[in-house]
């Protein structure tokens, strides 16, 4: 079974990574596609984010990383998957969540939207949150992948 794994990805943090860890375990390949969503004004290009997802994962063969721009239906459908993945943190996330799946089920009944509920560590945390943090010089140990870390300063703190 092929799963897509879609978000903005702005940068990949520990809670993305985790859901990803976890995801591939129920799934032949795992598809994690980076929405190019240029509405939400990301910090990093496209080409960025999944260099960033590229590093933390590195060469696999059950996983393949990729943007999409468009509808995530069609986009489902053109590479053979029949679900999505989805994390889910608390309930602020339920509610748009929720509205998307129907949304896409509306849109392709074939298309299921499946959840992963956060771990506990990582319910708090989101990119916005990274770069907030990383833009005022904190520091953003722990909350995104170590080997990324560093790129993701340089990019974001201000000096
Ligand atoms: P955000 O910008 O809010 O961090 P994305 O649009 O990149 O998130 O999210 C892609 C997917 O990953 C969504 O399904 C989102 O709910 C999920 N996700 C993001 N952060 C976490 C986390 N800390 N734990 C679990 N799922 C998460």
């Amino acid at each position: 079974m092929i799963l897509v794994y879609p978000g903005s990805f702005d940068p990949i943090t520990n809670g993305h990574l985790d859901i990803i860890t976890r995801a591939v375990y129920i799934c032949d390949k795992l598809i994690v596609a980076v929405g190019s969503n240029e509405a939400k004004k990301p910090a990093f290009s496209v080409e960025e984010r999944i260099d960033l997802i590229k590093c933390t994962l590195g060469e696999r063969d059950d996983i393949m990383v990729t943007s999409f721009s468009g509808l995530l239906a069609d986009f489902v459908k053109k590479v053979g998957a029949k679900a999505v993945i989805k994390g889910l943190r608390a309930m602020s996330d339920f509610e748009y969540e929720f509205q998307m799946a129907l949304l896409n089920k509306n849109l392709e009944p074939d298309m299921e939207t499946l959840f992963m509920m956060t771990s506990v560590n990582y319910s708090y945390l989101s990119s916005s949150a990274v770069k907030e943090i990383a833009k005022n010089g904190g520091n953003i140990e722990g909350l995104v992948p170590e080997c990324i870390r560093e790129k993701v300063m340089k990019k974001l703190a201000c000096r």
